[in-house]
C-alpha cells in the first residue's frame, strides 16, 4: 500500500493520556490504518515526516462556540450578564446579515485551528453559511441550527432547519448537522417536544442551552414547576444525542433524566468572567460526561479549548482540592468532545480519523520535560503548535496557517465596520 503521509519516531499522547514514544503512523485517505513502533520493509509513502522531536496528540474538539460572534470580540466589557445579552450582544445581532456571519465564521475557524481546533460544534443562525466556511477551511464542524420557540416564525424556522438538515446532512464528511433549540427559556415545552419529534425523524441529534445561571433555574422552577432537566426529558429529548451548553446549575435531582448520549461543553473563561458563580455541575462531575466548549467570542475572546480545560481545573481546584481535577481528568475532558460528535476521531489508532496535533514542546514556555502532560496543560499554547492535520490534510504547518488570514481580516473588517455602523437594534426576546 502507498501511504499519503507517514509520521516517524513520534512522541504520541493517546486519548487516555497515555505517553508511547517511537511510535509510526501510516495515513492514507484521511485516515490512520497503521500504528506502529518499528519502521519494516520498504514504507512507500508521498510524504515521510520525522516526528522525534515532537509531540503527536489527537486533535481539539470545541464543542459549544457561537463561530460568528467573533465580530463582536471584545464589544461588551465589565457588564454582567443580563446587561451583556440584552443591552449589548442581542441589540446588535438583530442587525447581523449572513455575510457578517459568514465572515465571523471564518475568523474563527482560523483561530481555532491555530489552537489545535480540528472539530467544532457550532450553534447559530445562518447554518449555510457557517458550512460553507467549514467546507472551504478544510476544519470539521457540527452545526445546530438555532431555533427560538418564542418566535411568531418557529413553525416556518423549523420547516427550513429540516429542509436545510435533509438536503445538506452527510454530503460532506467533514460536516454535520442537528437541531439547537436556544434553550428551555426561549423554547416552551410545546415547541421543545416539535424540535424533539423533528430530531428524531431526521436521526439527528441536538445542541441546547441549559440551566446556565442560578436565576434560570429559578425562574423555571417558578414558570413550570421543573427544571431545565425534567423539561427536556418530558418532551423526550435525552432519548437523542445532546450536547447541553453548560448546564452547570444541574440539580442532584435531575441527574436521573440525564441519556446515555448526552455530554456537557463546559466553558469556565465565560462563567468566571461574567461572574456567574461556582458552578454545581463539578460535584456531579464523575457521573456526568464533560467536555470543553468556548462559547462565542463576545463572552469568552478566545476559542481555545486548551485555555478554557486549564481554567476548568483551577476553578475546580479552588473549589473543591488541589488533588483533584488531575492531568489525566482535565486530558479525558478535553478528548471527551470527540465522542459526542460522529466524526470517529480522537485517539491515535487504527480506524480512526487523521486530526492530529503536533506539539513542539522544547520552547521556553514548556521546557523542562518533566511531565509532558503538565506542559501541554498548564504551560501550554498555541505557540508549541507547530502543525495541524485534519483528514489527513495539514492545515496549520510549521506555525503557520495555510490560508490567507490577511484577505480574510480585510473583508471581516469592513463588514463589522458597517454593521457597527447601523447600530443597535430592537430585540424582542427578553432572558
Ligand atoms: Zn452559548
Amino acid at each position: 500500500m502507498e501511504f499519503d503521509t507517514v509520521l516517524r519516531n513520534a512522541n504520541t499522547i493517546d486519548k487516555q493520556g497515555i505517553i508511547s514514544k517511537k511510535v509510526n503512523i501510516y495515513i492514507k485517505d484521511g485516515e490512520i490504518v497503521r500504528v506502529d513502533d518499528s519502521l519494516s520493509g520498504n514504507i512507500s509513502a508521498k510524504e515521510v515526516i520525522d516526528c522525534s522531536n515532537l509531540f503527536v496528540t489527537p486533535g481539539f474538539v470545541n464543542l459549544h462556540t457561537h463561530s460568528p460572534m467573533n465580530v463582536f470580540k471584545g464589544i461588551a466589557e465589565d457588564v454582567d450578564i443580563d446587561s451583556w445579552f440584552n443591552k449589548e450582544i442581542w441589540p446588535y445581532e438583530s442587525k447581523l446579515t449572513e455575510d457578517d456571519a459568514y465572515y465571523g465564521s471564518l475568523l474563527a475557524i482560523l483561530e481555532m485551528l491555530d489552537n489545535g481546533v480540528t472539530a467544532f460544534a457550532d450553534h447559530y443562525f445562518y447554518a449555510e453559511k457557517i458550512a460553507s466556511a467549514v467546507l472551504e477551511t478544510g476544519i470539521r464542524g457540527d452545526i445546530a441550527i438555532t431555533l427560538f420557540g418564542v418566535k411568531e416564525s418557529f413553525e416556518e424556522d423549523l420547516e427550513k432547519a429540516t429542509q436545510l438538515i435533509k438536503e445538506k446532512n452527510k454530503l460532506n464528511s467533514r460536516l454535520s448537522f442537528r437541531l439547537g433549540p436556544h434553550a428551555p427559556y426561549t423554547c416552551p415545552p410545546k415547541t421543545l417536544e416539535k424540535v424533539v419529534n423533528s430530531a428524531k425523524t431526521l436521526s439527528v441529534g441536538i445542541h441546547i442551552h441549559m440551566a446556565e445561571t442560578e436565576k434560570q433555574v429559578k425562574d423555571s422552577l417558578r414558570d413550570y414547576g421543573k427544571t431545565h432537566f425534567e423539561i427536556l426529558h418530558e418532551a423526550h429529548g435525552f432519548d437523542l444525542p445532546v450536547i447541553v451548553a453548560h448546564g452547570i446549575y444541574i440539580q442532584e435531582g435531575d441527574l436521573k433524566y440525564i441519556g446515555n448520549n448526552t455530554y456537557f461543553a463546559l466553558v469556565p473563561k465565560t462563567y468566571m468572567k461574567l461572574g456567574m458563580g461556582f458552578p454545581s455541575i463539578f460535584k456531579y462531575r464523575k457521573e456526568l460526561k464533560l467536555a470543553i466548549g468556548t462559547d462565542g467570542a463576545a463572552s469568552s475572546n478566545t476559542l481555545n479549548p486548551l485555555e478554557e480545560a486549564r481554567l476548568f481545573a483551577l476553578l475546580g481546584k479552588l473549589q473543591d482540592n488541589a488533588t483533584e481535577f488531575t492531568l489525566f481528568d482535565v486530558w479525558k475532558t478535553l478528548m471527551e468532545g470527540h465522542n459526542a460528535l460522529n466524526f470517529k476521531t480522537g485517539d491515535i489508532a487504527q480506524g480512526y480519523k487523521a486530526d492530529l496535533i503536533f506539539w513542539n514542546l522544547n520552547k521556553p514556555n514548556t521546557f523542562p520535560l518533566h511531565n509532558p502532560l503538565a506542559s501541554i496543560i498548564y504551560s501550554g499554547d498555541a505557540q508549541n503548535i507547530v502543525h495541524v492535520m485534519v483528514d489527513g490534510v495539514f492545515l496549520k504547518k510549521d506555525g503557520k496557517l495555510l490560508f490567507d488570514s490577511s484577505k480574510i481580516f480585510k473583508e471581516a473588517n469592513s463588514h463589522i465596520k458597517n454593521l457597527l455602523n447601523r447600530g443597535k437594534g430592537r430585540t424582542n426576546l427578553s432572558f
